[in-house]
């Protein structure tokens, strides 16, 4: 007898593992995974630009008045 990995002793779930887009929350797809679709996947990607743009840079803090 194989040993099985213990995703299929969860009965709730099926044999592949699904993740889904972190986007809207719908089951990713082989073709764009970890998203549901290139639309989501751009939705990151600009989400993740914003992010790093909105880094502040405090290299020079000095207070002049
Ligand atoms: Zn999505």
């Amino acid at each position: 007898m194989p040993a099985k990995p213990p995703e299929d002793a969860n009965p709730g779930k099926a044999k592949q593992v699904t993740k889904s887009c972190p986007i809207c929350g719908t089951p990713a797809t082989e073709a764009s995974k970890p998203f549901c679709s290139e639309r989501c996947r751009d939705v990151d990607l600009n989400r993740w630009l914003s992010d790093s743009y909105r880094i502040p840079a405090k290299q020079d803090d000095d207070d002049t008045d």
